[in-house]
């Protein structure tokens, strides 16, 4: 079978199979079977899901595919986190990553493969974009280290390789089937949905009510370097992103988050801080301070400790809520910015 012969079956929300089913003729509890079977029991093919006649096992195989992300390599850093690549069925990688901490364990995860938007701290998108994953991808990361791996997992940030609202369908969908009670019934409060700035998605994301946390990619609080940093700034500038951030607050309900990657020399001045500050306290947002990763190709340097230190005091005199991150991952280049799907051996 080819890549896009068919659909996998956690393509589709409930509502959707619940449809499919019924224009076949089959009563809607059945839905609820098969999601039983793909989310809860993380049942790994058709013929296993045995309450279900045996025609209707026969009619979903040739239908639809029950597919997860082969394992191509797994890394673990000296600090914990852990690094997954994964091969898709085109044969195509992608990396997520297993960031785990006292009281939580949180997916970073992965949306496209590559990126579109060239930021110059993150190799993500050096290699150029290829294309978009999938929901069943997306929701394979997920299920891959839940069933294989028993890892109980508690946050879930898309974060990983790809800007997640330039694939807001996929994206989307994804996050309904992680929502619903019927599929991985993760509440909206443990999920994170990271993004550059595409102001169509925010909108988008702000009219479908998820309730889903949204953190902004910043690092820069002007135009004028925020597009040198980040070339998407210059389609969506600063003044149109905050005013759908602010929206998206107002009607969530949800408080927003900031990254920030300090930069040395480029954007980690007091003068950078005071303008971040500005932003955060517009935004009501609290501010996450990452350490710049270095990676092949990149100019980019992480700021000194005294600049940070600096640079966080000037936060906190404004009384904005500011985390200096550690950086997680960074020998197995899992850190934010380094996630490129390629591994070590290739
Ligand atoms: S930071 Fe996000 S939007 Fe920018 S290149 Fe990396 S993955 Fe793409």
């Amino acid at each position: 079978m080819g890549f896009n012969d068919k659909p996998d079956i956690k393509d589709l929300t409930p509502e959707e199979l619940r449809a499919a089913l019924e224009a076949e003729g089959e009563p809607a509890y059945r839905a609820e079977q098969i999601f039983d079977w793909v989310y809860k029991r993380g049942a790994a093919e058709f013929s296993a899901f045995t309450d279900l006649p045996k025609r209707l096992r026969q009619a979903l195989d040739d239908r639809f595919g029950l597919c997860l992300p082969g394992l191509a390599e797994r890394q673990v850093s000296k600090d914990g986190a852990e690094k997954f690549l994964f091969r898709l069925a085109d044969g195509r990688f992608v990396e997520t990553v297993l960031i785990p901490a006292r009281m939580r364990q949180t997916l970073c995860l992965s949306t496209q493969v590559g990126c579109k938007f060239g930021c110059v701290f993150c190799a993500s998108g050096k290699g150029g974009f290829k294309r978009n994953l999938r929901p069943s991808e997306i929701l394979g990361q997920i299920l891959f280290l839940r069933d294989r791996f028993r890892i109980p997992l508690t946050n879930f940030v898309f974060m990983g390789m790809g800007e997640p609202l330039d694939n807001f369908d996929n994206v989307a969908q994804s996050t309904l089937i992680m929502n619903a009670p019927e599929g991985l019934g993760i509440a909206a409060r443990r999920i994170t949905v990271s993004t550059a700035g595409v102001v169509p998605g925010i909108e988008r994301l702000k009219n479908l009510k998820l309730q889903v946390n949204l953190s902004l990619s910043l690092h820069a609080a002007t135009d004028e370097l925020r597009s040198r940093l980040m070339p998407i700034n210059r389609k969506y500038p600063l003044a149109d992103v905050l005013r759908a951030c602010e929206d998206y607050v107002r009607s969530s309900g949800r408080m927003m988050t900031i990254e920030y990657t300090l930069i040395r020399g480029v954007n980690d001045s007091v003068s950078d801080a005071r303008r971040l500050g500005a932003v955060a306290r517009r935004l009501n947002a609290k501010v996450n301070l990452i350490p710049c990763s270095e990676f092949p190709a990149s100019d980019c340097r992480p700021s000194l400790p005294a600049q940070k230190a600096l640079f966080l005091d000037a936060l906190e005199r404004m009384e904005i809520r500011a985390t200096l991150r550690r950086s997680r991952g960074a020998d197995i280049q899992a850190a934010c910015g380094q996630l490129a799907g390629i591994g070590v051996k290739s």
